[in-house]
């Protein structure tokens, strides 16, 4: 939707109605944009870090006084359904700033080190937190309202400046976002939001942010990591998926399609985390299809956008059904079997539902690439040892759900799967449980967002090295001038790593008698 040099173009892709035409930011604003987020970062870092938290509750508050409109808009410019634009977006942005505000006290503590050296039982270690700078915040459309949000309220309490660019499909819930922050109260500056496409996303990394969140395709995620390597910019990359599901012959039919269906087509399928290979065994391999192609028959795709009446609906960025058809061809051309869907509707926008299954899938783009749509590509397996295998066989490492009546199986099926996270009975819904960590591995990226790991992403540390009594000073022990009871000393030190507690109560009483003569020798400086 991306138009004319200066403008960004966003339409509401059920209707293509014109929604705005908006100025894309100026390259040359962008100097002086980063200048205004350093200065406000400066003194907003300076603010007590429980303060910085206790503000997020304005946000929260802010933000559900707008739930409505947020939803409306969502619906609009995204396409989504009414139901998941107000659960998948702003519901769980609500449940993001919850848990960030009352986490990152705690996390971002000062945290003691336990030295274990007898020779150091005189110091103490710590590790000190402190904000990253300003960092570039760059967003794709598909959760327009969670992804950055959730970013930006990590950000921001670590006490970081953020420079946020929208995804140009989605740049009007992007400026919502800013406008939600400035009615909280935040100070001016610290949160900039620059409207622009993949050209103003480059001009953004020129600008040497002190470390780049992108979340989007791998291709993307690529040429930022290049461009950033220039400068040593650090990166957190939330990219692409493939992911696979894993039915037990245990599993409960009726329990592990609904999970496939929505795991499948929620979000149409336009989701990170959709289940895009299904990996069934064997013995209920056509009764699982014959059932998901009953429920697949009732779900309800339409263009209609202001009631609760599709399960489904339009593809947001129309770039996408172009992958859609594609990876659909291919699979035609392969001889793979369509068990349901196929079918790209292009005047109304939606890419159906579909299953694709047959002997040559796995050579398939539908079982080998992302298609983020709504297709899922099944193929059987007969042990265990197998469905792992080929789970893993991929380039994505994302998320993987095990489905099964037996869950001690299910997690050991999980600690053998090279992804970031793996659900079991469950399927690709936490991004929106803050407490748990969101990242890839393989081609998925690099990084983890939510948790205490992903508010750690937002912080460097810093180690503090002193000593544990203020009126103890002595030169330590290694310095300067070296002498032969010096190194007595230190040989005895080995006798204290024996295995034996004998050997080791043996050396203790001459290690300590040396020890102190040697700070007897060494007086205080
Ligand atoms: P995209 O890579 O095309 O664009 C994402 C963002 O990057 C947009 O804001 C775009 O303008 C910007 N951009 C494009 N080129 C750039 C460049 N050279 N330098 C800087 N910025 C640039 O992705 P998309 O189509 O918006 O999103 C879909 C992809 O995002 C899918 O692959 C999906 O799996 C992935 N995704 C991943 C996660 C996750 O958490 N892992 C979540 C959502 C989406």
């Amino acid at each position: 939707m991306l138009n004319n040099m200066d403008k960004i173009i966003s339409k509401n892709p059920a209707t293509l109605e014109v929604l705005a035409e908006l100025n894309k930011t100026p390259n040359e604003q962008l100097n002086d944009i980063f200048q205004n987020a350093r200065t406000a970062q400066a003194h907003w870092s300076q603010v007590p870090l429980k303060k910085r938290a206790k503000k997020l509750l304005d946000l929260r508050e802010t933000l559900i006084n707008h739930k409505d409109e947020l939803v409306d808009l969502i619906v609009k410019e995204n396409g989504k359904p009414q139901f998941e634009a107000l659960v998948a977006e702003v519901y769980a942005c609500v449940e993001v700033l919850t848990y960030i505000a009352k986490k990152s006290p705690k996390a971002l503590r000062d945290k003691p080190l336990s030295i274990s050296n007898p020779l150091l039982k005189h110091k103490k270690s710590y590790l000190n937190y402190w904000p990253v700078g300003v960092v570039a915040i760059i967003s794709p459309w598909n959760y327009p309202l969670l992804l950055p949000f959730s970013e930006i309220a990590m950000a921001i309490t670590s006490g970081n400046g953020v420079v946020f660019k929208p995804s140009e499909i989605t740049p009007l819930i992007g400026l919502k976002i800013q406008e939600l922050i400035e009615e909280s109260g935040f100070p001016k500056n610290l949160v900039q939001t620059v409207i622009g496409d993949g050209a103003t996303g480059a001009a953004i990394i020129e600008q040497k942010p002190n470390k780049i969140f992108f979340t989007g395709s791998v291709a993307t995620g690529k040429k930022i990591m290049a461009q950033a390597s220039k400068t040593l910019t650090p990166v957190c990359l939330e990219l692409g998926g493939k992911d696979a599901m894993i039915v037990l012959p245990d599993a409960n039919l009726e329990f592990a399609t609904s999970a496939a269906l929505w795991g499948g087509f929620s979000n149409s399928g336009q989701t990170c985390a959709s289940t895009e290979r299904l990996y069934l065994h064997d013995t209920i391999y056509e009764p699982f299809l014959e059932k998901l192609k009953t429920k697949i028959a009732s779900l309800r795709q339409g263009r209609t956008q202001s009631a609760f009446n599709n399960d489904l609906s339009v593809t947001t960025d129309p770039n996408q059904t172009t992958v859609y058809q594609e990876h659909l061809d291919d699979a035609k051309k392969k001889g793979a079997h369509f068990i349901h869907g196929g079918k790209l509707d292009k005047e109304a926008n939606l890419m159906s539902p579909t299953i694709v299954a047959g002997d040559s899938i796995e050579t398939c783009k539908v079982y080998q690439e992302e298609t983020f749509g709504p297709v899922i590509a099944v193929t059987k397996f007969k042990s265990v040892s197998e469905a792992i295998e080929k789970a893993n066989n991929s380039p994505y490492g994302l998320l993987a759900s095990v489905i099964t009546n037996n869950t001690s199986l299910g997690e050991e099926i999980a600690k053998q799967l090279e992804v970031g996270s793996v659900l079991v009975n469950e399927v690709l819904y936490t991004a929106g449980v803050p407490e748990t960590p969101w990242g890839g591995v393989k081609n998925s990226g690099i990084g983890i967002k939510h948790s205490e790991l992903g508010l750690h992403e937002f912080v460097q540390v810093r180690h503090i090295h002193t000593n544990r009594f203020k009126n103890l000073l002595f030169k330590s022990f290694w310095w300067f001038p070296y002498s032969n009871f010096q190194t007595q000393t230190f040989s005895k030190l080995f006798e204290l790593y024996r295995k034996s507690w004998i050997d080791k109560a043996k050396a203790l009483p001459m290690f300590l008698w040396n020890v102190a003569q040697m700070i007897k020798k060494e007086p205080r400086i």
